[in-house]
């Protein structure tokens, strides 16, 4: 049993209503569905609204709401069914004018329930519209749970073949059986007693926004969403004013030890945030803001996850002065939250302020590192040395991709947090989707999992860009020299990729410019560490190919490694002169309109690639708007340089 709730703005006109059934469908796939929704958007405003007139003017008013629901029926049902619940909808209304004006805000639930419950009916799903006023009873002001959880259980049970159970959020009555409502914002209050009540499999909280945020994005831009949050921090965040949940929802959750997940109707995709039992931290690091207005002041109140610093009140009051703020007050609310007292008017510009100091000048990272290879040392070596301004903190050290690694980076990456893949492994690139879908960013230095066929490459990188998080691999080609981010200037300007042509084997270019004979200089290569572990990788150009498709990928081709014609080295034959190249060039008749190819060359003075020596590297990109090629060239190897360039990857 899976219990849904919508909000208004997601049950707000037929397209929304048609989103909501989709997930709806996935849902029944899984098993009973309870639906709870609230009136459609601003209805049970207009409501209030319609009782405070005059009787006179009721009627008007009331008619301009009655039209916006009959707009929904009209374009959610044709012929019979139309009609029928067109009356449905009229008799709703004859009834709300009947009700005494203090209980027309009770009425907006009825109106959209009772339309969604029809139209999953006529799309042939067995769905049972019930009604919470019978359900949920209030005695004074308390709900009074075992009664409604009992009453909650028999009605459900009552009816094993329904599929859906359409509920109306918000109302309830009293113990004369009058209609009461469970306060503004009230739906999330009815899904969460349902999903207590029946001890749901799963309780989903769908909204317009991707989950609660670190505080209300209309006020700032940069709020993101918190993907796990403790029931007490979000009760806090709720009940001083993120309207994204209703306060008292969250009680019969935690006491029946239910996850919620809030989720957005428009993307669902999204993972969104969900609350449970995380335990707090020793030492508290903020989790988000919340603003309401009283009658006297504004207040912000900045929640953490866990008890604050004696001196945090002080230090936010003078941060705060300095940005010229005046605040009427600060203090703690309780170790893990504190309360901020403005004058009217002055709550954006703090809580923009706050929001700031809180989680956007925060440069501290959590490093998740896979591979303690030469590489992965020296950015350990690298990180222990940088002062504190960039406070790059490592959580876990893994030799390799062992599931649990995974686990419990998942489970504790909170904040910036970025996974570092220093392996060499062939398989790691399978963890990157799943990573980067728990809102954990990518950072890479190792090739083979960026030149994986075409397919898998593409979907971490359109899978990063949906969860707005980073895959960066500058380190793959090239190592320090800002490559793939050149390439990418130009690709992404408009401007066309004519050529690539890449020096980038240190290996080779070390045999080939050392002066050596070609078995010498082979293994003088071996001895200091420039070869892979199997030098024929190197020889066999098969190094060259993971960089030269890292490189075309980069441009925008959707290379693989059977497009690319690759000569391998053959020592006896090399001559002075010769580079290892790879390269890409325009050719409209090569399948993917470039032929790829990776071969020694005989270059002449005027040649870039003549110039390079040792273990450097140069590429040079020829495209539509730069006639002449603009020219990379630099060292191309060393592991403290490979470090630099990953940690550059994380912090930029
Ligand atoms: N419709 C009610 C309100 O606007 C309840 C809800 O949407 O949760 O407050
Ligand atoms: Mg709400």
């Amino acid at each position: 049993m899976e219990v849904l709730k919508f909000g208004g703005t997601s049950v707000a006109n037929a397209t929304a209503i048609s989103r909501v059934l989709d997930i709806v469908d996935a849902a029944r796939a899984r098993g009973k569905v309870v639906l709870v929704c609230s009136a459609i958007s601003g209805c049970t405003d207009e409501l209030i609204a319609l009782g405070a007139l005059a009787p006179a003017d009721r009627e008007k008013a009331g008619k301009a709401l009655l039209d916006r629901h009959n707009c929904i029926v009209n374009r959610l049902f044709t012929g019979k069914e139309r009609k029928d619940v067109s009356q449905v909808v009229l008799d709703t209304y004859k009834d709300l004018m009947e009700a005494a004006p203090e209980d027309y805000q009770t009425f907006g639930e009825l109106f959209s329930t009772r339309i969604i419950a029809a139209k999953l009916r006529c799309d042939g799903v067995n769905a049972l519209w019930l009604d919470s006023r019978d359900l949920i009873r209030i005695d004074g002001e308390v709900v009074d749970e075992e009664g409604s959880f009992r009453r909650i259980r028999k009605a459900v049970a009552d009816h094993p073949e329904v599929e859906v159970f359409v509920v109306p959020g918000f109302i309830a009555s009293d113990s004369t059986g009058h209609v009461r409502t469970l306060g503004r914002g009230g739906s999330d209050y009815t899904a969460s007693l349902f999903a207590a009540a029946l001890r749901a499999d799963d309780l989903q909280i769908w909204t317009d926004v991707p989950g609660i945020m670190t505080t209300n994005p209309k006020d700032v831009r940069s709020a993101r969403t918190i993907p796990q949050i403790s029931y007490d921090a979000a009760f806090m965040l709720a009940a001083c004013g993120a309207k994204v949940l209703y306060a008292p929802s969250v009680e019969p959750a935690r006491k029946a030890g239910l996850a919620m997940r809030i989720l957005d109707t428009f993307h669902p995709e999204l993972p969104g945030t969900v609350v449970g039992a995380f335990p707090r931290r020793e030492k508290g690091c903020w989790v988000g803001i919340a603003c309401k207005k009283y009658e006297e002041d504004s207040r912000l109140c900045l929640v953490a996850d866990g008890p604050l610093d004696e001196s945090v009140p002080g230090e936010l009051r003078s941060r705060l002065e300095r940005a010229n703020i005046v605040l009427r007050g600060i203090e703690f609310g309780s170790p893990d939250h504190i309360v901020i007292s403005l004058s009217h008017g002055d709550e954006i510009e703090a809580l923009r302020t706050c929001h700031y100091i809180c989680f956007e000048t925060d440069d501290s990272v959590d490093v998740f590192l896979a591979g303690e290879g030469k590489v992965g040392q020296a950015l350990l070596d690298i990180i222990r040395k940088t002062d504190n301004r960039i406070n790059v903190r490592l959580i876990a050290r893994h030799e390799c991709e062992d599931e649990a690694f995974f686990r419990e980076m998942f489970a504790s990456a909170s904040g910036k947090a970025v996974f570092v893949d220093c392996t060499d492994s062939e398989t790691i690139y399978k963890w990157y989707v799943p990573v980067l879908e728990a809102g954990i960013n990518v950072v890479s230095s190792n090739r083979r999992a960026l030149s994986v066929p075409y397919a898998e490459f593409a979907l971490m990188k359109r899978t990063a860009r949906r969860m707005r998080r980073f895959l960066r691999y500058e380190t793959t080609v090239g190592a320090a020299l800002p490559i793939l981010d050149s390439i990418n200037m130009s690709a992404n300007s408009a401007d066309e990729i004519l050529s690539i042509e890449a020096v980038v084997s240190c290996t080779l270019n070390y045999i080939l410019t050392s002066g050596l004979p070609f078995a010498d200089a082979l293994r003088k290569a071996q001895e200091i560490g420039l070869t892979e572990k199997d030098p024929s990788m190197d020889l066999g150009g098969k190094d060259a190919v993971r960089k030269l498709l890292i490189l075309a990928r980069e441009a925008g081709i959707p290379l693989e490694e059977a497009d690319v014609q690759i000569e391998p080295v053959d020592g006896s034959a090399v001559q002075p002169g010769q580079r290892f190249v790879a390269s890409i060039e325009k050719d409209p008749a090569a399948p993917k309109g470039y032929l790829a190819a990776i071969r020694l060359r005989t270059v002449g003075p005027d040649d870039p690639a003549w110039n390079v020596r040792g273990t450097d590297n140069m590429i040079s990109i020829r495209s539509a708007f730069h006639p002449s090629p603009l020219i990379i060239q630099g060292a191309g190897e060393g592991a403290k340089m490979a470090a630099s360039s990953v940690l550059n990857d994380i912090l930029r």
